[in-house]
């Protein structure tokens, strides 16, 4: 057993993780960094080259959010001195006359988010070589663009040693021992803290159960599928071609979203936005479902030849509500959790790490935490009955 007791351990070095871990540490905290894999891993959800980043949002307090997280990427780029963000727009289309697509827009306008409607007569002229469907509408958030996730990843990571933080890799935790000083304890050592941060991301259910909490979580593997383009460049992040969000598609009952064509030359990243439930240890057993986005890509990319070229695999947290939790343990509030990402949540990164910073430290949050509140499931619970 170690003898040093740490202000703070974080388990999981995902992002959520390594993004709080480095908060702490700017804060002087001292601070462990506990990850199960040997880093870095691609078995749980923050790993792969590309992430969109957006202000698109239908709810005023992400946006909110996000207009810090854009501030603090940009200083994790210029502390850790790489390039994480690549601007390109965020093209939404979906039914005009549909709920999404109004509420989007509605609230682009709202919070005055730099924005643009493509009307139907020059979609083309700015977005060649999409077809537009019939009864849809269009707009851009000018402000998206691509996360170079994997470097954002080790930028944490590395700002975080820097200030002089501790990681541990291939140390999975198989206990929690709450108290005043909590005890951690992986398969090969003991630590103690004043406070712990659980960001263990499709595990956080194996991780709470220690601590006597279950939260209404949901695991599902997604298919990162590629897709060759017959013109090289077509789709291509260097001639401009925006990330893209598809709501209502004909296809299927969930969202289609798609990344210029950059890590892999040639081949875009369009993505069906869910997957088939897993246990988080057994996600390669899953069936593939990328027929949806093969059809898809039939209708409405004809650039694109409609078979995947390659096929990654990616892990979904959700909640019921997909808003993540950000909260202190019911029972013990020296223990806090960030979990449920819901799929959305690495552009969040940094503002979610200063948020469970400050929890962590027993400070107030800087943002009404009441959407990711643990209270919130138990309120639904008792209306439903
Ligand atoms: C295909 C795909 C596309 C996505 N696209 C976007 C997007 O465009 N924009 C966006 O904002 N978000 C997107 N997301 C969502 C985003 O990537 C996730 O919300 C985010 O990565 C979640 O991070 P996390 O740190 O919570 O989880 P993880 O990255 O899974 O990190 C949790 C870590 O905890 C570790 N751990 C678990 N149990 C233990 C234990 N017992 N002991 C020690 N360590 C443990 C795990 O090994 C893991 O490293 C996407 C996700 C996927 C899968």
């Amino acid at each position: 057993m170690s003898s040093e007791v740490y202000d703070c351990i974080v388990i999981g070095a995902g992002i959520q993780g390594s993004c709080t871990a480095y908060h702490l540490a700017q804060k002087n905290q001292k601070t462990l960094l506990l990850e199960q894999f040997v880093l870095p891993h691609s078995r749980g959800s923050s790993h792969g080259q590309t992430r969109i980043i957006r202000k698109a949002y239908d709810e005023d307090f992400y946006i909110r959010m996000m207009e810090e997280s854009y501030e603090l990427w940009a200083q994790l780029e210029r502390e850790a001195g790489v390039k994480l963000f690549s601007r390109t727009g965020l093209l939404v289309m979906g039914p005009e006359d549909g709920k999404k697509f109004q509420l989007l827009k509605a609230s682009l306008q709202r919070n005055k988010v730099p924005s643009t409607v493509l009307e139907r007569h020059e979609f083309s002229q700015h977005i060649p070589n999409v077809n537009l469907a019939a009864g849809d509408g269009a707009l851009v958030d000018t402000t998206a663009g691509v996360l170079y996730a994997d470097r954002a990843l080790r930028a944490a990571q590395m700002v975080f040693q820097a200030h002089g933080g501790v990681i541990k890799d291939g140390q999975k935790v198989v206990n929690v021992q709450p108290g005043t000083v909590v005890t951690v304890t992986t398969g090969s050592d003991v630590y103690t803290a004043r406070s712990v941060v659980i960001t263990a991301g499709p595990w956080a259910n194996t991780v709470l159960s220690h601590t006597g909490l279950e939260l209404p979580l949901r695991v599902v593997k997604v298919n990162v599928c590629y897709w060759k383009e017959k013109v090289p460049g077509t789709y291509s992040i260097s001639r401009h071609f925006p990330c893209f969000i598809q709501l209502n598609p004909k296809e299927a009952e969930h969202d289609i979203y798609g990344l210029p064509s950059n890590e892999y030359p040639g081949l875009m990243k369009v993505c069906y936005h869910m997957g088939s439930v897993t246990d988080p240890d057994e996600r390669d057993r899953q069936p593939d479902r990328v027929e949806v986005v093969g059809r898809y890509i039939r209708r409405c990319f004809p650039g694109l030849v409609p078979e995947p070229a390659v096929v990654e695999g990616c892990l979904y947290t959700g909640t019921p509500d997909r808003n993540f939790v950000l909260d202190r343990h019911p029972t013990f509030r020296n223990i806090v959790i960030g979990a449920g990402f819901s799929g959305h949540g690495f552009k969040f990164g940094p503002v979610v790490g200063k948020v469970l910073c400050e929890l962590a430290m027993g400070q107030v949050p800087s943002y009404d935490l009441s959407p990711f509140s643990i209270q919130r499931f138990q309120d639904h619970q008792k209306s439903a009955l």
